[in-house]
């Protein structure tokens, strides 16, 4: 895959790493930067979040602050600098991305900087109008840039700001301004703009799109920072349902000199998924390649495209698929995007690429936990963590079944347990699958731990198992216990009880 075509779809293919959820580990960074050179990307945008190394004043706010380091969460000032210098032995460029406006949630989350928040009650949102915020927000940018020299973008995200014009003093901007919310939008993501351009001068500003589209161009064209902001148009849908405001390309080149667009590899679908369905991510890419193709003549420059892969739908939300999850995703997504189109000779050189038939084969229908036995095993980087994962789902959904099955609901409800009423029959044939589960999650945990360690830093595979596996072991040994006591007791009378 290296005839790399230069068309319409703009030179630049980013790789979105989403670090806010599940960071990984450096060594894998050493694997994952070159395996994503070499399938076609030409930089990665990097949501750092709270991974970043703030220093002084915002120290709380990234990862040297003292619950990060007693924690072991990522990064040192070191790792992260390693981090920018794995990349720029790929020849990969990074463009950082910090939010400047809404989902500031690893921001106003602290006590520092609660006064800040649009809704007092709500973390996601900062007040433009406060005088700490923009102090706040430059003081982070300034960080954020000088901490990567030789960058020529910065992403100042932008996108669903769900909290505008709430607080009293907004709310009389609002009211006392003609173009109300756009207004105050407009007036916040501009001062921040500025302050980049006097700053950084040589610096090129991306915004995400979503909170532009609906502002008519009047009020656009009266902002000189829409001269040089540089706005990416996300849609992260499949065929079916995607669609862009009609008048969105027009509106859009006569306002801004540069667009980028942004689709999604994972991460765009359940918000609790686990393993990305690639159909769904290849069907959002063939969509945007045919929204450009309708509109050619409609787009200006275009600057490319950035493969979004999120970790988490918010800084509190819990993971969605982990970065090697979505390895498969990405390579069928890029693929696709560099060839034009999906075909049968792309299916079979990306199989070649991930060493096996992982993405097109799933595991889940096996009812036994066994890695699967394919014939070359899979090669890409934490291929292992893909397939523990697809073990997990399996006796995830086998779990499921059984506390939702007749069997549990008709013989081993809570009342009967609590009322020793029970048919050693019917409960022994249960106690079995219990044992069965508790076996299998141990080995799925086995496997799950020694690969994730691997890619993961500690703080993330607490959290992952906390999550997704220890609740089920510990209801599933419960329900052990419970159900031998009543093997013990053998069957017996219903007792009256005192209601
Ligand atoms: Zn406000």
């Amino acid at each position: 895959m290296n005839n790399f075509k230069v068309d319409r779809t703009g030179s630049q293919r980013l790789v979105h790493l989403d670090l806010k959820g599940a960071p990984p580990r450096i060594s894998y960074f050493e694997k994952i930067l070159p395996f994503i050179k070499n399938i076609g990307a030409t930089g990665i945008l990097l949501e750092w979040e709270d991974t970043f190394p703030y220093t002084k004043d915002v120290i709380p706010i990234g990862s040297l602050s003292d619950h990060a380091q007693t924690s072991g969460a990522p990064y040192s000032m070191e790792e992260a600098k390693q981090i920018l210098t794995i990349a720029a032995a790929c020849d990969l460029i990074v463009i950082p991305l910090l939010q400047t406006f809404g989902h500031l949630e690893f921001v106003l989350k602290h006590e520092n900087w609660r006064s800040l928040r649009e809704v007092e009650e709500f973390p996601s949102s900062i007040c433009p109008s406060k005088s700490g915020t923009i102090q706040l927000i430059t003081s982070l940018l300034e960080q954020m840039i000088e901490f990567h020299p030789s960058i020529q973008y910065i992403h100042l995200g932008g996108d669903e700001v769900w909290h505008m014009g709430m607080c009293s003093i907004c709310e009389k901007r609002i009211q006392t301004s003609q173009f109300g919310k756009s207004r105050l939008y407009l007036d916040h993501m501009s001062k921040i703009g500025h302050y980049v351009k006097e700053n950084y001068p040589g610096l090129k500003i991306i915004v995400w799109d979503d909170m532009f589209r609906n502002i008519e161009v009047e009020i656009l064209q009266e902002y000189p920072s829409c001269n040089f902001f540089e706005l990416m148009i996300w849609n992260y849908l499949p065929s079916d349902s995607f669609h862009l405001n009609d008048g969105l390309w027009e509106k859009y080149n006569s306002v801004f000199s540069n667009l980028w667009i942004a689709s999604a590899f994972k991460g765009a679908t359940s918000s609790c998924q686990l393993i990305p369905v690639i159909k769904y991510h290849l069907s959002n890419h063939l969509a945007w390649l045919t929204e450009l193709e309708k509109n050619s003549k409609k787009i200006g420059n275009l600057r490319g495209i950035a493969l979004t892969g999120w970790s988490r739908f918010d800084h509190f939300a819990t993971f969605c698929e982990l970065l090697p999850c979505g390895i498969p995703s990405l390579c069928f997504c890029m693929a696709t995007w560099i060839s034009g189109g999906y075909s049968q000779d792309l299916e079979e050189s990306v199989r070649k690429l991930l060493g096996s038939d992982c993405g097109t084969i799933s595991y889940l229908e096996s009812s036994t936990v066994c890695l699967p036995k394919t014939n070359p095993q899979p090669t890409f980087p934490g291929w292992q963590i893909f397939v523990g994962i697809e073990m997990l789902m399996n006796l995830r959904t086998r779990y499921k079944n059984l506390i939702n099955s007749d069997q549990l609901q008709t013989w081993f409800n809570t009342w009967q347990v609590l009322n020793s009423f029970t048919n050693p029959m019917q409960i022994k044939s249960l106690l079995l699958v219990v044992i069965e589960l508790l076996g299998e999650m141990s080995t799925v945990k086995e496997h799950l731990k020694k690969y994730m360690e691997e890619v993961f830093f500690n703080h993330t595979l607490e959290e992952f198992f906390g999550t997704l596996m220890v609740p089920v072991e510990h209801h599933l040994n419960q329900m052990k216990t419970d159900i031998e006591r009543q093997l013990s007791l053998g069957g017996r009378a219903r007792e009256h009880m005192n209601l």
